[in-house]
């Protein structure tokens, strides 16, 4: 597997879901911990980030949460983390994952994780990075999203090299075999840096 040290997690905040997705948010969570991977994310202790974040700890993994102020009793901050950073805004936080993080994993999550994930995947189309983004498609939850981004390719709205920009994987284990075969670029000028 290429090497990375640290991955930027995003994923949804509600406990309120099947346990197939907490279950990948565990394994997340222990696979890059036993990777010697550096996790970064929301920083909250609720849903499948809670449950990321908890597992990575568990197994001995270093943990960055970055919070807004405004969200950080909503969200319960982490106060077992090794960095907990509470920011002004929304815009700071996500500025700052993207900063702190050599590459980006999707779980399952809602509203929230949807800004996050076009934020970052139009981001790498814009060339602003080139890190590699994996989409884990656990039990098929994004797979509605998928057929969105073919109507877009198909409909002219995008002009997209889909296995540039990011990676699917329907399991945890594919989330780390995806990391590693990400092509270092997805276009072939150079990025521009962020
Ligand atoms: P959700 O996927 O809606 O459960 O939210 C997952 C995470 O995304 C939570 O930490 C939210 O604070 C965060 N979030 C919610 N809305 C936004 C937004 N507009 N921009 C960035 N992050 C958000």
């Amino acid at each position: 597997m290429k090497s990375l040290s640290s991955v930027c997690v995003y994923c949804g905040a509600s406990s309120r879901v099947a346990d197939v997705h907490k279950e990948a948010a565990h394994a997340l969570g222990d696979g890059l911990a036993r990777r010697g991977i550096r996790m970064v994310y929301g920083g909250g202790r609720v849903g499948l980030m809670g449950i990321a974040a908890d597992a990575a700890i568990a197994a001995g993994g270093e943990v960055v949460g970055i919070i807004p102020e405004h969200i950080q009793s909503a969200e319960i901050e982490h106060t077992g983390l090794t960095e907990l950073h509470v920011v002004d805004s929304m815009h700071t936080r996500k500025r700052m994952m993207v900063e702190r993080s050599d590459a980006f994993v999707i779980l399952p999550g809602g509203l929230g994780t949807l800004d996050e994930a076009f934020e970052i995947l139009t981001w790498k189309q814009l060339q602003l990075h080139d890190k590699p983004i994996v989409i884990a498609d656990v039990d098929g939850y994004w797979r509605p999203l998928l057929g969105l981004i073919d109507h877009m390719v198909a409909q002219g709205f995008a002009r997209i090299d889909r296995s540039a920009l990011y990676r699917v994987a329907d399991q945890i284990d594919g989330v780390f075999q995806a990391l590693g075969a990400m092509p270092d670029a997805a276009h072939p000028d150079q990025p521009r840096k962020m």
